[in-house]
């Protein structure tokens, strides 16, 4: 070290004075500069915590702007999809519970299952102008077991539990743009305060926009699986189905959504020909017929779900 020292007091001694102030001016504005530039950092550090003390201390938060597009229902959770195989068709089968006005919703407890009546007609009006083809499930049943068509731009709008504000919100709207729906049946609650009456379960039927199918008699969870209940739930449905409404029922809806291998067994071997599930995606094939897919829809434009 001592010996690096004396080198450099050497060559700064063989320097000339000229030389010598040329080197303390360098050193000067290097001194400087290197100041400023830990100044510069230490400033951004300080008017970063000023700003976090800023947003901590604010004595109002600030307002969130009011979204123009309400965002959809979460999709449901996901589960074990099938892949797609066999005969295939894609059909999307859209799910509605509840159409009734947003604050009637909110004073209910029911805005998850709830889409707004103003909301409805938009949507309803969309897939009117966009060209699509309302179609009951048992034309999307008897295409995948026939290996057959359907027309171009289907889709299956339905409702499911029947619920008496279908008849009163949902129903008109289905007039007035002609458009071919469903309603999944739980028969034991008809005529409870807030579901359909058999008579207008016939007024529905009687205007030919409505197919049925069997949601159990009591929304029985298939998923439970006691069989005798089971029998119970779904012929009891069926027969009151058939009996109001002189429809042949053979398509069923899963209530909640759950299903065993048995439940599904148990179902063919009674005769249903296909049965809807809340498994999500719009791709319906022959393989699964048993679990057919269904898109769930909330309070937003149909384009939000990629429509
Ligand atoms: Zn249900």
């Amino acid at each position: 070290m001592d010996e690096i020292l004396g080198e450099f007091f050497a060559i700064l001694n063989s320097m000339g004075k000229h030389k010598k102030s040329l080197l303390a001016l360098f050193l000067f504005f290097f001194l400087g500069f290197a100041a400023l530039l830990f100044y510069k950092k230490d400033l951004q550090k300080s008017t970063a915590e000023k700003k976090v003390l800023a947003i901590n201390v604010s004595p109002s938060p600030t307002p969130i702007p009011p979204t123009p597009t309400p965002t959809p229902t979460p999709t449901p959770e996901p589960t074990a999809t099938p892949v797609p195989k066999g005969y295939c068709l894609n059909v999307p089968v859209i799910f509605y519970h509840h159409i009734q006005p947003q604050q009637m919703a909110k004073d209910k407890g029911q805005t998850s299952i709830s889409v707004d009546n103003g909301m409805f007609d938009l949507q309803m009006g969309y897939l009117s102008s966009h060209g699509y083809a309302a179609i009951t499930v048992k034309q999307l049943v008897d295409a995948l077991i026939g290996h057959s068509g359907v027309p171009a731009k289907s889709i299956a709008i339905t409702f499911d539990d029947g619920y008496k504000d279908n008849f009163e919100n949902a129903f008109p709207v289905l007039q007035k743009y002609h458009l071919t729906a469903n309603l999944m049946l739980a028969t034991g609650l008809m005529g409870g305060p807030d579901y359909l009456s058999w008579d207008q379960v016939k007024q529905m039927a009687g205007s030919g926009l409505f197919y049925f199918t069997d949601h159990t008699w009591s929304h029985y969870s298939l998923g439970k699986g006691d069989p005798a209940k089971i029998k119970f739930e779904v012929d009891t449905a069926r027969d009151q189905i058939q009996q109001h409404t002189g429809q042949t029922v053979n398509i069923f809806t899963y209530p909640y959504g759950t299903f065993t291998p048995q439940a599904i067994s148990f179902l063919q071997q009674d005769g249903f020909v296909g049965a809807f599930s809340t498994l999500p995606g719009t791709l319906q094939c022959d393989s699964f017929l048993m679990t057919l897919h269904r898109t769930r829809i909330g309070n937003a434009q149909l384009s939000a779900y990629g429509f």
